[in-house]
């Protein structure tokens, strides 16, 4: 039996995996300095009310242009960042770059929009982070209750009993919580009852058959039902279509995000979008001359 020692381990030589090593290294050398040599952008996609389509909301996602390697996906470098700890720096970045764009905002009277920031576990588990996120809240002069921090169901339940600890924490800075990427982590309904949260979002893997797939129908109708019996507001991502939309509407969802009303856009393009677009009560004169 191979012991715990490298040496006693069989070793197998591959060529290609010589080649994957040395690209994760040359990713994490650059990973490195995106931050200081500005390569990290903001890109924001909107969340609607489901019912009035008023966009109440942007989700921030991190884009990684790199001179050389051009646009890399965040499915490729966060992971990356979550392992080498560079995810502490740059979702720091992250979560003072929303607060300052809310702060902006609020200071244009455009305050009815929230900015929700993805958190990771690494994030989760930092003791700096309560302290960070403070301290960027102080110094932008922001509402804390527009600052809403995404966490993944399974990141949670990594550690849930730390978990727990840091967002009671956070709880007291004034931001709201949500559970990203929800019914695909493995979480007890006990903790769902004990962390103070505020929303559910419900993965995109349960929408995007949704209108085919009996069960996947039949799972976001529990969710629905789960997250308003628990007083949160529950939110559908992955909508790519129109149809997917009215039965989400249908079935009570609150807010829905996704192509069909926008993808992810640099903060120009997201500022000319949402001008241009129009929620329920713009679109019917008649409805809004009575
Ligand atoms: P997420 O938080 O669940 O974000 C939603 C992802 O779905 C985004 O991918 C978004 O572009 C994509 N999306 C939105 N609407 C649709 C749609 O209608 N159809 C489809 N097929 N996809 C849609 P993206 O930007 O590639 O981000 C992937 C993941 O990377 C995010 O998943 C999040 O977990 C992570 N991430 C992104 N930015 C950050 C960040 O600043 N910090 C951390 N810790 N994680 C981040
Ligand atoms: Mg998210
Ligand atoms: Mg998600
Ligand atoms: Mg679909």
């Amino acid at each position: 039996q191979a012991k715990s020692g490298g040496r006693d381990m069989v070793s197998f030589y591959a060529p290609e995996i010589d080649l994957l090593v040395q690209q994760r290294q040359t990713l994490e050398h650059h990973l490195r300095h995106a931050l200081e040599r500005g390569e990290l952008h903001l890109h924001y996609q909107p969340r609607v009310d489901t019912q009035t389509l008023d966009v109440v909301g942007a989700e921030v996602l991190l884009r990684w242009q790199h001179p050389d390697l051009g646009a890399v996906q965040p499915g490729r470098f966060i992971p990356l960042a979550e392992e080498t700890g560079l995810i502490r720096p740059i979702g720091m970045w992250v979560l003072r770059e929303a607060c300052m764009r809310l702060a902006a905002w609020e200071a244009e009277g455009r305050s009815a929009i929230d900015i929700s920031v993805n958190l990771s576990a690494a994030q989760l588990t930092d003791p700096a982070l309560l302290d960070g996120l403070r301290q960027c809240l102080r110094d932008s002069g922001c509402n804390p209750g527009r600052l809403e921090l995404e966490i993944t169901e399974s990141h949670l339940m990594d550690n849930a009993s730390a978990a727990e600890a840091q967002l009671i924490a956070l709880k007291t800075l004034g931001v709201k919580l949500s559970i990203d990427d929800f019914g695909t982590g493995y979480s007890s309904l006990a903790y769902l009852k004990r962390f103070p949260i505020d929303k559910l979002k419900i993965d995109q893997s349960f929408v995007h058959d949704l209108l085919t797939d009996p069960t996947d129908l039949a799972i976001i109708r529990a969710i629905i039902a789960l997250g308003h019996n628990l007083g949160l507001v529950v939110v559908a991502e992955g909508v790519e279509e129109g149809q997917e939309a009215r039965q989400l509407r249908y079935l009570g969802c609150d807010e829905l995000q996704g192509f069909h009303f926008a993808r992810p856009m640099p903060l120009d393009a997201f500022l000319t979008w949402m001008s241009q677009h129009k929620p329920f009560a713009s679109r019917t004169p008649q409805a809004s001359a009575r």
